[in-house]
């Protein structure tokens, strides 16, 4: 016997897209139930470490929020929607000043006001912070508000479909983690936070069965589409030893506090890539320089490069980098005297479902999506402290208009046969082998790393494509072992995400932030559009994957005027 459960509007993700939605919703009178698949205190959101981005001035006062637009534009690639950027630009202040009434205990100067520190390629200072905790610190403020307020949430419960009625989607389908029991919900609207797709790769900053796709893969399965799949942010500094732990993040702070990079023979070599900005340059352009240095020969003994903050007085370390000096410490290094060792890691997906930006809204009714997993602001790549800013502007916007969708759209009914059809799914998953299915999962991560990874051409794409076709039919098979329900659903959304992101990526001819084609080393002007994957079934009823291209729109003329360079024609808008 399967639980129900009713709802005005369900919002699958704990994370922070999800607790702001949630509290949206609540404060326009709606009833909303939080489902995550994860502890409600350990959504991936409290990995974030190092920042939360509002141009306040607090600290440099030439800043603005059409400078902090254009930046995030510019340095994006001019891959970003403008409409997008300039919404969490322009409420990004106002996000941190509800954070702020909500007891978060952000970093002040010594004049009282709400610190700022430098993230790479911002030309203020406009990174807020506690620590390198905020992303916990923020995570706690959002939980008080929504306990405070008494929102439901089914915590450790996997959603593994989403119900629809006509092209109206009106519910999930799910499972306890603990004891494998059903429940379905039914609501008037859903909204997806259920992050990124990070860990399709070998290497990444995620944890273990977090970032596996969900959202974009539910999304799929009722006709949402995605766009910027292609644009996987690999992050410049991963541990990389010991091999457990390689992936694991060394946050961006740590230069933005002032850490240097060096080659094995000790050169700095920042000044040959970007010698103006150094190591405050972006992601894509440091994580290049570090994959350059390690494939070219200058790299350590673990193959990463150095990257050395033990020149900073080790009491401010302590009081800045509290977590990476934990982090280095289990490991028996001391960052306050020596330097870590670190290489570029799977970190951020840019691309995701594609929603109204203004609206956050997909092209699927009553299917609305905030925070990683959605695509739109960041481009070709995101400016690091613009993603805990994104979830919150987008989170409560995303509630904003599920509630008004809500009120103009009276109830439908669940179709019995679409849940009959989910439960026929999960009683399939629950008699395949947790072990094959793990080590498929395994499989496919190694392919993505090589295939898809911080540099790709159309052979290693074409080659990985075919092993995921492989991998998609052994993973079909019938194996016998003791099961493991969601790392095969986890295995489904993985494959259907890591095939977005390589199709994309032979779609895109051309190298841009993130995406570095070496059999296309330049960027095209003409590629200056978004490419977006719409689903579709085939004959067999199997999901298939269709692609096209978008033109950008053009940034108001208040950010425009904030550019800090003309790289970047607006040729890809004139040619259509
Ligand atoms: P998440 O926090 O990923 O939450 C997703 C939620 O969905 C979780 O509750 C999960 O359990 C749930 N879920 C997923 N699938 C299902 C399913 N099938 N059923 C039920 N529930 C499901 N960004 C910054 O701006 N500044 C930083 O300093 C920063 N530091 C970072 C450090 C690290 C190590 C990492 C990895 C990221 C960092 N980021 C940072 C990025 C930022 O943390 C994330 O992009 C952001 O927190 C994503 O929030 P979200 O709410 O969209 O999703």
């Amino acid at each position: 016997m399967r639980q129900r459960y009713t709802t005005d509007v369900l919002v699958i993700g704990t994370g922070g897209a999800g607790l702001r939605a949630a509290i949206e919703l609540h404060d326009q009178g709606l009833q909303v139930l939080l489902v995550g698949k994860r502890p409600k205190t350990d959504a991936h959101t409290v990995l974030a470490a190092g920042g939360i981005n509002a141009a306040l001035a607090t600290v440099d006062v030439d800043d603005t929020w059409a400078i902090h637009a254009a930046d995030t534009l510019q340095e994006g690639r001019m891959l970003g929607d403008p409409r997008m950027v300039e919404l969490l630009c322009q409420q990004a202040p106002k996000a941190i000043a509800e954070l702020e009434a909500w007891g978060m205990p952000f970093a002040r100067t010594s004049s009282g006001l709400i610190d700022q520190r430098y993230f790479g390629a911002h030309r203020y200072r406009r990174t807020c912070f506690v620590g390198d905790y905020t992303g916990l610190e923020i995570i706690k403020a959002l939980i008080r508000e929504v306990e405070r307020r008494q929102i439901p949430i089914l915590e450790r419960a996997y959603i593994s479909d989403l119900l629809h009625t006509g092209n109206r989607v009106n519910g999930a389908y799910g499972f306890w983690l603990a004891d494998q029991r059903e429940f379905v919900i039914e609501s008037k609207a859903v909204i997806l936070a259920t992050g990124g797709h990070i860990h399709s790769y070998q290497r990444s900053s995620s944890r273990r069965r977090e970032n596996t796709g969900d959202g974009m893969a539910l999304g799929l399965q009722v006709g949402a589409y995605l766009a910027d799949m292609e644009l996987v942010q690999f992050h410049p500094s991963g541990m990389i030893f010991p091999h457990e732990l390689a992936g694991t993040l060394v946050t961006e702070a740590v230069r933005g506090e002032g850490g240097r990079l060096y080659n094995r023979h000790g050169e700095r070599f920042m000044q040959h890539y970007d010698p103006e900005r150094m190591e405050l340059s972006t992601r894509d352009r440091v994580a290049l320089a570090n994959y350059t240095e390690i494939i070219e020969g200058r790299g350590t003994e673990h193959g990463g490069v150095w990257l050395d903050i033990s020149h900073i007085p080790a009491s401010l370390i302590h009081e800045r980098l509290p977590r990476m000096v934990e982090q280095f410490q289990a490991v028996g290094v001391d960052i306050t005297r020596e330097a870590m060792q670190i290489a570029p890691t799977a970190h951020y997906s840019m691309g995701g479902l594609q929603v109204d930006p203004f609206s956050h809204a997909t092209n699927v009714a009553g299917l609305y999506a905030a925070g990683e997993v959605t695509a739109g602001v960041h481009g070709a790549n995101r400016l690091g402290g613009n993603s805990l800013a994104e979830i919150l502007v987008f989170g409560r916007i995303a509630g904003q208009h599920a509630g008004e969708y809500v009120r103009q759209h009276s109830e439908q009914s669940l179709h019995e046969t679409q849940m009959q059809a989910a439960a026929e799914r999960l009683a399939w998953a629950s008699q395949q082998s947790g072990a094959v299915q793990r080590s498929l999962i395994d499989q496919l991560q190694q392919l993505v790393w090589h295939g898809a990874g911080v540099v790709r051409n159309e052979q290693t794409l074409e080659a990985s494509l075919d092993q995921l076709h492989t991998l998609r039919f052994q993973a079909q098979q019938h194996s016998v072992g003791t099961a493991d329900i969601a790392a095969t659903l986890d295995l489904q959304s993985m494959l259907l995400t890591a095939e977005a992101t390589i199709l994309a990526a032979l779609m895109r001819p051309e190298s841009r932030g993130a995406h570095q084609r070496s059999d296309y080393p330049a960027t095209d002007p003409l590629w200056q559009r978004t490419i977006v994957i719409k689903p579709y079934r085939d004959e067999h009823e199997r999901l298939r994957l269709q692609l096209d291209t978008q033109l950008i729109p053009t940034a108001s003329e208040q950010v425009q005027a904030a550019f800090n360079y003309q790289e970047y024609s607006m040729a890809g808008r004139l040619v259509e």
